[in-house]
């Protein structure tokens, strides 16, 4: 096999694949839905090692300079940078409950400020940004049609993702800061515009560009990353470089709701990986985020760990039995794997011929 399906798309591969991974913004305790995303980035690099026999080279990132870590920050009354490093604490705690391998690469952007503001300095350069007061703005007006989404929902969602869309000093309100002229109260680094930071999808930029070169194969994150985050990080990244796309597949994985609703502290609906763990072992969780398509967004309800505790004993039960000498069960289950990670019709397979079969499953799917 040379080649893995994802969203329906053939990505062919040679020996090595990039995977780009937004990270967390370590702010808040891990909830499931943020849980979900990483187990599937974690599962889709074991399919490409034991399916594909390709490397994959993952980096996931650490938004440790923004907005909202700065608030929670002064809100519980510690700097910034000893909460963010408390709450990556605790993330790595829970990600290594859940078997998530350790990225190869694990970037803080507050150590790219420098290849931020060369980015800046460049865009700038070739007339693809403007500074105004202290901040630098990278010319978006076209990034919401070349992400095929509509103005009044990219309107909505540039909002909602703090990219001020009402800001007057912006030539348009699609524009957005590359470089932030910011007040004192919030950590700052000096530019040649002044104190200020970077802006969010520039930090993931620089960091994808300094870590992985020139493009990636894969760039995974959340599905609510979409857009603005992944539309502005390919623009920005296909401007500065002139290679285009930036990534040849995305992978989006799923939102989790609960009661319905996205899960948000706020609305009281959190399901918090660590009382998920106090109950049940990883492989049920596993399981349960796992056994369904993975772009497609699921609501949470207690009774889906039932079925998952169900689903991962019939699997151990089926690698207990040897299994058919003369098998092609196996290379069914890879198959099935690259074709779009089809978890679901690989159990199926699994289950049926037991043996190697199951057994490669349980590692693929990292449940042993
Ligand atoms: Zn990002």
């Amino acid at each position: 096999m040379n080649a893995i399906v994802l969203a329906g798309r053939r990505l062919a591969l040679l020996n090595r694949a990039r995977i780009y991974t937004c990270g967390i913004t370590p702010y808040d305790v891990t909830h499931l839905g943020h849980a979900a995303t990483f187990v599937w980035v974690d599962t889709l690099a074991r399919v490409l090692r034991r399916c594909l026999r390709v490397e994959p080279v993952v980096c996931r990132n650490v938004t440790d300079v923004d907005d909202v870590l700065d608030s929670a920050a002064m809100r519980a009354g510690t700097r910034s940078d000893d909460f963010a490093a408390f709450q990556e604490f605790l993330f790595e705690g829970d990600m290594s409950a859940l078997h998530v391998n350790r990225p190869d690469h694990e970037p803080w952007a507050h150590r790219y400020i420098g290849p931020v503001i060369r980015l800046a300095e460049a865009l700038l350069e070739s007339g693809a940004a403007y500074e105004r007061s202290g901040t630098v703005y990278f010319r978006g007006a076209d990034v919401p049609a070349r992400a095929g989404v509509d103005r009044a929902t990219a309107l909505r969602l540039a909002a909602e993702f703090g990219g001020r869309p009402g800001d007057t000093d912006k030539d348009d309100p699609f524009d957005v800061a590359l470089w932030q002229a910011t007040e004192h109260d919030h950590q700052t680094w000096p530019s040649p515009w002044g104190q200020g930071r970077p802006g969010w999808h520039a930090e993931c930029v620089a960091m994808a560009l300094s870590v992985l070169g020139v493009g990636v194969d894969v760039h995974a994150g959340g599905a609510d990353l979409r857009f603005p985050h992944h539309a502005y990080h390919a623009a920005i990244a296909e401007t500065f470089t002139g290679v285009v796309p930036h990534t040849r597949a995305w992978f989006h994985v799923g939102a989790v709701t609960f009661g319905g609703a996205k899960m948000a502290k706020s609305t009281g609906n959190l399901v918090l990986i660590a009382d998920l763990l106090a109950k049940h072992p990883a492989a049920t969780v596993r399981m349960m985020i796992l056994d369904r398509p993975w772009h497609e967004s699921w609501d949470y309800r207690p009774e889906l760990l039932d079925a998952a505790t169900d689903r991962v004993r019939l699997l151990h039960e089926a690698a207990a039995r040897p299994g058919p000498s003369e098998s092609t069960a196996v290379d069914e289950v890879r198959s099935l794997l690259a074709a779009d990670l089809d978890v679901p019709a690989a159990l199926a397979v699994a289950d049926e011929a037991g043996g190697d079969a199951a057994r490669l499953l349980i590692a693929v799917l990292g449940l042993a």
